[in-house]
């Protein structure tokens, strides 16, 4: 089974698709910790994708692809993947089609755009493992220092003010049309983000199990 999570950023993706993931013992992937990895790499690739996020763009479909089908190849699991951040165009969506990645569910996570701003300017992420935190809603049991693997948790480059307000304008006008297209599909299950992360993961995990 694979599991797509859609949505605004800021609606709690990264948080339950973690969660998720541990839960259902799957795969994990998400964009952010491809790209976080690719730039540690210093490789071509990694420098191409550092220079767009760098100013708050969005990195280009052809080289996301080219990231996750590496990713997709070199770590076959046994119960599926949880994708986080992926696909987030029409023409990734197709392209994982055409990968031969079966997608069985899609949990679209929506937020207030209220919330999605509280929560951004919280937000911390483990530089070596990539799981997620938040100052408020879900703090590291030591300040600073990763739960899971004692990493170093950092603010994303990406969760400043003005970037939050571009990266929205670029989800409205790209990802959203995805919501369409899966809801044609019929794999569309939609999930109110406002609530207590506890009452969120409920409704993912419900959702998720009643489609086995
Ligand atoms: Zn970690």
């Amino acid at each position: 089974m694979n599991v797509v999570f859609l949505g605004p950023p800021g609606a709690g993706k990264g948080t339950q698709s973690v969660m998720v993931a541990e839960y259902f013992e799957m795969g994990y992937i998400s964009t952010g910790n491809i790209m976080r990895s690719a730039l540690k790499s210093g490789s071509e690739l990694g420098n191409l994708a550092k220079s767009y996020i760098e100013k708050g763009e969005l990195v280009p479909d052809s080289l996301v692809i080219k990231l996750i089908k590496e990713v997709l190849t070199l770590n076959p699991v046994e119960n599926g993947y949880v994708l986080d951040g992926f696909p987030r165009t029409i023409a990734q969506a197709e392209a994982l089609d055409n990968m031969g990645m079966v997608v069985n569910k899609v949990i679209f996570l929506d937020a207030s755009e209220d919330t999605i701003l509280a929560r951004m300017s919280g937000r911390r992420v483990c530089e070596a493992c990539g799981k997620s935190y938040h100052l408020i809603s879900k703090p590291a049991k030591v300040d600073g220092i990763c739960d899971k693997c004692g990493g170093t948790l950092i603010k994303r480059t990406d969760d400043n003010l003005e970037t939050i307000v571009e990266r929205l304008k670029e989800y409205h006008k790209k990802t959203e049309p995805l919501r369409q297209f899966y809801l044609n599909k019929k794999m569309l299950n939609f999930i109110n983000g406002d609530g207590t992360i506890d009452d969120i993961q409920g409704k993912v995990i419900k959702a998720i199990k009643e489609g086995i």
